[in-house]
């Protein structure tokens, strides 16, 4: 049984979850149909390191049938969906995640989807390939088993705080090998980050506490691509939105949507709804908290659950805390305030809910699956210890595969508009430095 899940009786559940997911999938549609007899993964190892919603499960078994050997653990120790990973699990690719892991198992995970068994006794290999989603196992591997990277020939990785954590390691020299920085192509940035936070928002606030969004003053930390999606939603729904920035720029982008723009102290004294969305420690930390009023909401978006001091609000035993659900604390900080934490200052979309929807986590995997290819078929073309964006006519592709469902129809320039745009019928459109 080479597996570590919550309940292999799931995968009938998780099976049918994902089947929907698949209905809204464009992307994963059309690379099967393209790749499923070339088999282009034959033989290549895969170690995944992403959280296991439904939209991963689809992803995986994509990887599959295109002919990889794989294996999957979480990036987070608390926010992979059971089904998924039975079904996962049912389908035979080893994977080691479930819905709560304790530290010791979450690192044990990782290790077990690095190691591939060889030959029946207890010698392995080390992957071929790495996906990874925050630099997780890359840190992991690094400190533990560096020679794990004497043969990797590449990872992608797919998020903000991820492409920063490798931008270090490789500050500090000791990045390994070539990795491709999936979260900038525009069709991820743009799309995950932006459209499916300003869904999955919604969702985690309502999965965890029962409240009326509209005419509640929400205030917004980080204005970039998350933030943006969460302001755009919350407005949406009515309420009055307020953002905390450190970036001029970013500031006066809020301002120009209408968004007031306000110091820690103004937003902590003034705001109901708190979502962090920055990448950064302690965004909402005790000098915000001990402003805020009764029944004020807290909740992160960004990154792992380091935006929110938790360490002070849980940890510290300062104050009471009231569990009213599973992603729900209620937390007294005076005897006439208490405050609301939702999913332990984890992300709120993914641990309260069940993240990103289909669509966007199509063209997020779409972008995957050709950085994969691009890797694998230009051996040369890219160092190792270097980060590379995905070329632009992959990006453009990764649109084309997803483009078709999403309806509408493109023009095409005529022979005398390519000679005045100096730009081919078939793209790209767009110089590299473009910013969309
Ligand atoms: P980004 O760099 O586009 O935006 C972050 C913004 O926060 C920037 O504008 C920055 O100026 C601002 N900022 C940084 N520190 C701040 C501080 N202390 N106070 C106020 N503002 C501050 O990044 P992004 O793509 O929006 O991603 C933000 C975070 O969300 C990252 O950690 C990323 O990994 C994560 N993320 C989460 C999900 C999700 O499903 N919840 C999806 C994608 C990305």
């Amino acid at each position: 049984m080479d597996y570590y899940i919550k309940d292999i009786n799931l995968a009938k559940k998780g099976k049918k979850a994902v089947e929907i997911s698949l209905n809204d999938m464009p992307g994963i549609v059309e690379l099967e149909r393209m790749y499923s007899d070339k088999k282009p993964l034959a033989g290549v190892k895969i170690t995944g390191c992403v959280i296991v919603t439904y939209e991963t499960a689809a992803f995986i078994l994509l990887l599959k049938k295109l002919g990889a050997d794989l294996r999957w653990s979480s990036d987070n120790k608390y926010a992979s969906l059971d089904d998924a990973c039975a079904y996962i699990a049912s389908e035979g690719v080893p994977i080691f995640a479930t819905s709560e892991l304790t530290d010791e198992k979450f690192f044990w995970c990782m290790k077990q989807s690095a190691k591939f068994p060889v030959g029946g006794n207890s010698k392995f290999a080390w992957p071929d390939i790495v996906i990874d989603d925050g630099c997780d196992i890359t840190r992991f591997l690094h400190e533990k088993f560096p020679e794990a990277y004497d043969n990797l020939k590449g990872t992608c990785e797919q998020t903000t705080c991820g492409v920063n954590a490798h931008q270090n390691l490789k500050k500090e020299g000791k990045l390994k090998t070539i990795v491709i920085n999936v979260n900038e192509s525009v069709t991820k940035s743009k799309f995950d980050n932006i459209y499916g936070s300003r869904e999955s928002l919604i969702e985690g606030i309502q999965s965890t506490i029962n409240i009326q969004i509209g005419g509640k003053k929400a205030i917004v930390y980080g204005y970039g691509e998350v933030g943006k999606g969460c302001a755009k939603v919350l407005r949406g729904m009515g309420a009055n939105i307020c953002v905390v920035e450190i970036d001029p720029i970013i500031a006066m982008q809020a301002k120009m949507e209408g968004f007031e723009i306000l110091s820690r102290e103004e937003a902590a004294t003034t705001g109901e709804i708190f979502v962090s969305a920055t990448g950064c420690i302690k965004t909402i930390a005790e000098q915000d908290i001990v402003l805020m009023r009764n029944g004020a909401i807290l909740m992160n978006m960004g990154h792992g659950n380091m935006e929110i001091d938790t360490e002070f609000l849980l940890r510290t035993k300062k104050f009471e805390v009231e569990e009213i659900n599973e992603g729900l604390k209620k937390i007294k900080i005076t005897d006439d305030r208490n405050i609301f934490l939702l999913a332990d200052g984890y992300l709120v979309n993914l641990v309260g809910a069940s993240g990103h929807p289909p669509r966007v986590m199509s063209i997020t995997y779409t972008n995957h699956v050709l950085a994969i290819l691009e890797i694998l078929n230009n051996p040369g073309k890219y160092q190792k210890g270097e980060i590379y964006r995905m070329p632009r006519t992959l990006d453009e592709q990764a649109a084309r595969l997803n483009f078709p469902s999403i309806g509408g129809k493109l023009t095409i320039l005529s022979d005398e508009q390519e000679k005045y745009l100096g730009c081919k019928k078939e793209g790209p459109f767009k110089r590299e430095d473009y910013r969309y």
